[in-house]
């Protein structure tokens, strides 16, 4: 027997009901009455198709603002989410290198390839890394690098980066990441245990600063690959 093939990128986009433009339009609109202002944000998760990565049973609720599983005991952030750690993150201004920990379902790294000029995500799941690697090829795009590797020790090899974006939380920023960000780049990262706030950290010329955000739920971070 063979398996019911997933509809492609172009037919999801252009189709009637929970998977059409109209219907992530209606998503955008809900963001901006929550008070995400950037409409380069906006514009950008307009263009991502959320309901393609995720699983087929859940695609009608992929425009719900809410986290939703991937499989691997992982989640997609909430996309109210989502959007408030990059507004944050670009401060109104355009992004250059980034560096996400946590690729998951590959949705968030999707949307920062909209934004910046080169993205390198990394995944500490292999099998999760290859779903993301599916989920994203129907996108075509072309400044995204996947990684699979332990994200607490950055990319240093791809720094200094301009934006780093933890998708999972820690109980502190993982030391490695410090030096791997450019004088002037920014770390967003949700940080806490069973209850976390979203921190950005600032590298300045003359050292390092931190603001506290609002409180989040995020998955943990873990430390190695597998
Ligand atoms: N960015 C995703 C959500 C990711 S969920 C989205 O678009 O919705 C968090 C992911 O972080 C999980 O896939 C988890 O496996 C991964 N993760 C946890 N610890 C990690 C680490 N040390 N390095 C890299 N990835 C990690």
């Amino acid at each position: 027997m063979t398996a019911p093939r997933r509809s492609e990128a172009g037919s999801g986009a252009r189709g009637i009901g929970f998977t059409s433009q109209r219907t992530r339009d209606r998503m955008i609109g809900r963001l901006r009455e929550k008070g995400i202002a950037d409409e380069a944000v906006l514009g950008a998760m307009a263009l991502v198709p959320r309901h393609l990565f995720v699983e087929e049973a859940l695609a009608h609720r992929a425009y719900e603002d809410r986290a939703l599983p991937i499989g691997f005991d992982q989640t997609i952030s909430q996309p109210f989410v989502v959007a408030r750690m990059i507004e944050v993150l670009r401060c109104g201004k355009n992004l250059g290198r980034v560096l996400e920990i946590g690729t998951g379902c590959g949705y968030q790294a999707a949307v920062l390839a909209q934004l910046a000029h080169e993205v390198y995500s990394m995944e500490r799941i292999a099998g999760m890394l290859e779903k993301a690697r599916a989920n994203l090829r129907r996108m075509r795009i072309s400044n995204l690098r996947l990684v699979h590797g332990d994200g607490a020790r950055g990319l240093p090899e791809a720094a200094p980066f301009d934006a780093v974006i933890l998708a999972a939380a820690a109980v502190h920023i993982p030391e490695a990441l410090l030096p791997q960000i450019a004088v002037g780049g920014r770390i967003i990262a949700p940080l806490g245990t069973s209850s976390q706030t979203l921190c950005l950290i600032e590298r300045k010329a003359s050292g390092y600063s931190e603001k506290w955000l609002e409180a989040v739920r995020f998955v943990p971070l873990r430390v190695g690959k597998q």
